[in-house]
């Protein structure tokens, strides 16, 4: 295609973005680089996100179906949990994947270079002292989790750290309020853990449906998870063999083995050198983009958690491809729609959620929104020793009861969803539910026949 520059594109970056964005392009014939600053490829989700993380949720859940199975007439006696041991499966699985993203990549053609990239001018970036032009740029280097400048703070670690324990610890003390900090809170005190989870209100995942947020909290307390309501860490000491954490208001936390922090990530700017490209970021730090996810320079486009907006693998991956077939398939106006985009907090039990919350529903629509809610013990849980609730919340608008926000907590209701959200992209109303046949017997079948 190109002929003055060494690629038709560079991708910064070698993630869930600048993977999908150079694979789809290679695909269609462009000349590709990724440049990768980890050993590995695969960036954040599949080296320390959504992968080794669901890999952890299922050992939560499997703690919890052999707690469960004495319900089913099962006398099961449970000898041991090696952690270590699934840690280890764990990292030849993430292994497998890192390998399989370099043959995806060779298939299509696409190079890989390892080292960090700094952009020199809008055409050309630098590793390791050496220059690779092309004509355009695609910028995907995600970010990082942040920690709180507070005295001890090198006693904690983030998410990253988490998913380097090799040994279980007993006593885990997690700061956060978003949706990895529950997470990690959940699965540990499914897995055997001893967890505090404290947060700085008096609610966490504060931007969800306020009976999502209610739901998981009556779940978290009723697995004997603490949560310690309106704390804010200011500082960490270790006292003997434990670490001990301090309030801004003195409270003292005390006796953890770890302590994870999960209070929020900031995107990867510092280093890339935007300004020598005259790329603008915002207060941030992070690149805003228009929505062909191309920068303020004409030719240098941002994808994924750099540029602020729903910062999820799925997004990445589809407005990389969509960018991909715009500009090398002749895709014209092709590009990701923001709106609608369905999400699952791998909580225990999961929740799901797609469109908007009953809050932000009633102050966009006002008096035009119905909502219709059902909670129940599904029946799988009707026979176990703990009762875990479902619960779903489907909100509509209109005269058409057009759906706007459907919220789900329960068993396998990171699995229901999906579908549901392909409904309402094309505009499903309450009555196209109601005239759908349920599957019997559901949980899913509750969000069909809701009165
Ligand atoms: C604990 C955790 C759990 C998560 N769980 C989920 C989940 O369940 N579902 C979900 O959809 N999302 C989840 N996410 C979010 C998901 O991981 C990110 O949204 C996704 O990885 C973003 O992709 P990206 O391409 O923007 O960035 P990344 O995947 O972070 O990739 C960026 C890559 O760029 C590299 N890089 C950075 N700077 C440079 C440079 N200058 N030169 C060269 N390389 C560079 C980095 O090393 C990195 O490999 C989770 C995140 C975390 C932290």
């Amino acid at each position: 295609m190109t002929t003055h520059y060494d690629y038709d594109l560079i991708a910064v970056g070698g993630g869930s973005g600048g993977i999908a964005t150079a694979n789809r392009a290679g695909s269609y014939g462009a000349k590709c680089l990724v440049i990768e600053s980890d050993a590995v490829l695969g960036g954040t989700c599949v080296n320390r996100g959504c992968v080794p993380k669901k890999v952890m949720w299922y050992g939560g859940a499997m703690a919890h179906a052999l707690r469960d199975a004495q319900g089913y007439g099962f006398d099961v006696t449970v000898n041991g949990f090696d952690w270590t041991a699934l840690v280890e499966k764990r990292q030849q699985y993430i292994s497998n994947i890192n390998n399989s993203y370099a043959k995806y990549l060779g298939q299509n053609n696409v190079e890989t270079l390892s080292g960090r990239a700094r952009l020199v001018d809008s055409h050309t970036v630098e590793v390791d002292g050496k220059h690779y032009s092309a004509e355009r740029i695609v910028l995907a280097p995600g970010g990082y989790a942040r920690v709180p400048d507070i005295p001890g703070k090198e006693l904690g670690v983030t998410s990253d750290g988490f998913f380097e324990f090799t040994h279980q610890p007993a006593r885990v003390l997690v700061l956060g309020a978003g949706y990895i900090a529950v997470e990690l809170a959940g699965m540990m005190q499914a897995m055997g853990s001893s967890v505090t989870l404290a947060i700085r209100h008096d609610a966490f995942l504060r931007e969800f449906d306020l009976m999502l947020q209610e739901k998981l909290m009556e779940e978290m307390l009723s697995e004997g998870l603490v949560v310690k309501t309106h704390f804010t860490a200011a500082s960490l000491a270790r006292v003997n063999d434990a670490i001990n954490a301090t309030g801004e208001d003195g409270e003292v936390l005390e006796g953890f083995d770890a302590v994870i922090f999960a209070v929020g990530r900031s995107p990867s700017t510092d280093d890339l050198g935007l300004d020598r490209a005259g790329v603008t970021m915002d207060s941030k730090g992070y690149i805003p983009v228009d929505k062909y996810q191309e920068t303020n320079v004409p030719g240098v486009f941002a994808i994924g958690d750099v540029t602020g907006q729903a910062e999820l693998t799925p997004v990445a991956i589809a407005a990389g491809r969509r960018l991909a077939d715009r500009l090398y398939d002749n895709q014209e106006g092709r590009h990701l729609d923001y709106s609608l985009i369905p999400t699952v907090v791998f909580s225990h039990p999961p929740m799901a959620t797609v469109g908007l919350t009953e809050a932000q529903a009633r102050k966009q629509y006002g008096d035009a929104v119905k909502v219709y809610e059902s909670s129940f013990t599904a029946m799988y849980n009707s026979f176990t020793p703990h009762k875990t609730k479902t619960a779903m919340k489907l909100i509509v608008t209109g005269a058409e009861e057009k759906v706007i926000g459907i919220h789900m907590i329960g068993l396998a209701a990171d699995e229901m969803l999906q579908g549901f959200a392909v409904a309402m992209r094309m505009g499903a109303t309450k009555r196209d539910l109601d005239d759908t046949v349920a599957i019997h017997p559901t949980s899913s079948e509750e969000l069909v026949t809701l009165r």
